[in-house]
């Protein structure tokens, strides 16, 4: 039986496989156990759905790989690029054991998946009480971080998209006065799948006080005139493949001419998002992008009013490396993606924030937005 020609994407995963057995020789890493997370998807092709039942790609240094997966899921498992063998199990198979048997003996020093149920760790740890564990991420997420050319332009499509949605809020096509966060929230959810997003991961709201909460979630309160509107929202871009990539972004808008105060303040975050994707390039430590924000900050006496940190790794996961906090000396690469979002908050009154999805190209930043990021004035 011949197997169809491998596609581009089926090419990346098995060439992402040996870099990965690569990193595992490098760190004394004899298996990997991969379940629930991204590590699966972005080698396999395939998202395990957060069932109960175990999927588990077993990936040893060297040898089969065998992705032991319930027999009902297996239809939807990719297979052609041959870097793997399928072992449905049926229910009343035990996939522990199977997945044991796969590992064939080499057991050492497992890596399993950061998200990894506990009762399949536990379960495992049980089998093979002689092993060492690690987290699977410290063999991958290094490498996840750092994209390659097809990843970079699925995080640009999903940008676009996501820019596509903030400017129907900046232009005031998404009305705002006189409506609850909840409302708007909805509606930014139904742009981001009209503009071709799979998925919505979140859409935050926050008008007025409740915006000096970074994550409020967008609730009853009704929006009313000279307010500040916080806005952050993203999801999976839908490209046609089972794995997508997602968009992260916030513009802070206002119903009204703005307070003085506000102008002011937004002026300061503004400068410091700026100054802080200016700085991005190889090279560079990840906590200097945040050093540059916060300095631009703590200059204008507003330091208190920053409380997180400046940005996350983006790719299939939200959140992931490389992220940009003090204390993170990563050095940048050509590659890494990750947002560049300073805020403001001041409790009881308003909050602001901006942010951008930025790729560090080899010579500098490459945003994947580029939508207005002045403090848009919304009539609606
Ligand atoms: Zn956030
Ligand atoms: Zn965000
Ligand atoms: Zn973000």
């Amino acid at each position: 039986m011949s197997s169809p020609a491998a596609t581009g994407a089926e090419i990346s995963r098995t060439h992402r496989i040996e870099t990965v057995r690569q990193q595992m020789a490098a760190r004394g890493v004899d298996a990997l156990l991969l379940s629930h997370g991204a590590d699966l998807p972005w080698l396999t092709g395939y998202r395990a759905m957060p069932l109960e039942r175990l999927t588990v790609l077993v990936l040893p240094r060297e040898g089969e790989a065998i992705l032991v997966v319930p027999r009902l899921e297996a239809p939807r498992v990719p297979v052609g690029s041959g870097a793997f063998s399928l072992r449905p199990w049926s229910e009343t198979e035990d996939p522990i054991t199977l997945a044991v048997d796969a590992l064939g003996g080499r057991q050492a020093t497992i890596g399993i998946s950061d998200r990894a149920w506990a009762t399949s760790l536990l379960a495992f740890q049980k089998r093979l009480p002689g092993a060492a564990w690690v987290a699977a991420s410290s063999v991958t997420s290094a490498l996840r971080a750092v994209k390659d050319a097809a990843e970079i332009s699925q995080l640009r499509a999903a940008g676009a998209a996501a820019d596509r949605v903030a400017e129907q809020l900046q232009s005031g096509e998404i009305a705002l006065v006189g409506r609850t966060e909840a409302e708007v929230s909805e509606e930014i959810s139904a742009r981001l799948l009209a503009e071709g997003h799979r998925r919505v991961n979140f859409a935050i709201v926050g008008s007025g006080p409740n915006g000096a909460s970074p994550h409020h979630e967008a609730g009853s309160r009704q929006i009313g005139r000279g307010e500040v509107v916080v806005c952050d929202f993203g999801g999976e871009y839908d490209n046609g493949d089972d794995v997508g990539y997602c968009s992260d972004i916030t513009r802070t808008v206002v119903t009204g001419e703005p307070a003085a105060e506000v102008s002011e303040a937004y002026a300061v975050l503004l400068a410091a998002q700026q100054a802080a994707v200016g700085s991005v390039r190889p090279g560079v430590p990840a906590e200097q992008i945040d050093a540059v924000a916060r300095a631009v900050i703590d200059d204008a006496g507003l330091g208190e009013y920053f409380i997180h940190r400046t940005g996350h790794g983006i790719g299939i996961e939200e959140h992931e490396d490389p992220y940009l906090v003090a204390g993170n000396r990563t050095l940048l690469a050509p590659g890494h993606a990750f947002s560049v979002e300073p805020g403001l908050y001041f409790p009881g009154r308003f909050g602001m924030r901006l942010e951008d999805i930025v790729v560090v190209g080899t010579d500098g930043p490459d945003p994947l937005n580029t939508i207005d990021h002045s403090l848009v004035v919304v009539d609606a």
